[in-house]
């Protein structure tokens, strides 16, 4: 079920390098940025937020841009954190594809984090970047994670964006 509070706007989509997110996926659009729910996330409760111009590398980004992306990041941080009643973060980068960049777009990832959820803390690093040589977790491995649904990337984003206040004020 499209969600209400999105119907007026149901037509807007934002683009995640050559990927057409549906705004049903995503839960905070400010002027410059926007936060969306993961296809494959490594843990419950991972998402991205990533500008909404179509920019690949994080010094193409403006000041401006720079700037809105870790605010919302910071925004969405909390809420994830207390809504996976997570007792920590993983927030990151990857900078390009020799940096495990596989979706050229410029996309903060925010992780929540739980005592022992990877054997070796560091482990979450091989995963983001679908290290096949490690098999540490061979089982949630990047390529081999399930894609969710539609409806339930948008049940979690409905979930996100009641959290959120003036969750899509930047929307235009
Ligand atoms: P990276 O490997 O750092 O470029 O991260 C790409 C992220 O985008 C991964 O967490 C993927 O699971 C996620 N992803 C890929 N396709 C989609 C999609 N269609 N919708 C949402 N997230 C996606």
């Amino acid at each position: 079920m499209v969600p209400p509070q999105i119907t007026s706007t149901a037509a807007k989509t934002f683009q995640f390098g050559a990927i057409t997110i549906p705004l049903s996926q995503t839960f905070l659009v400010s002027k410059l940025s926007y936060a969306l729910v993961n296809l494959k996330p490594i843990r419950p409760g991972h998402v991205l937020i990533a500008p909404r111009r179509r920019t690949m590398r994080f010094n193409d980004l403006t000041s401006e841009e720079v700037t809105d992306l870790f605010a919302q990041g910071q925004r969405v941080s909390k809420v994830v954190e207390r809504m996976f009643n997570a007792e920590s973060l993983t927030l990151c980068i990857q900078d390009g594809p020799q940096a495990g960049q596989s979706v050229p777009h410029v996309h903060l990832h925010v992780i929540p984090r739980h005592q022992g959820d990877f054997p070796d803390n560091d482990d979450i690093y091989d995963v983001l970047e679908g290290d096949r040589t490690k098999k540490k977790q061979p089982h949630i491995d990047n390529d081999e994670r399930k894609p969710r649904s539609a409806q339930e990337m948008a049940e979690e984003a409905e979930m996100l964006r009641k959290e959120l206040t003036g969750w899509n004020e930047g929307a235009e």
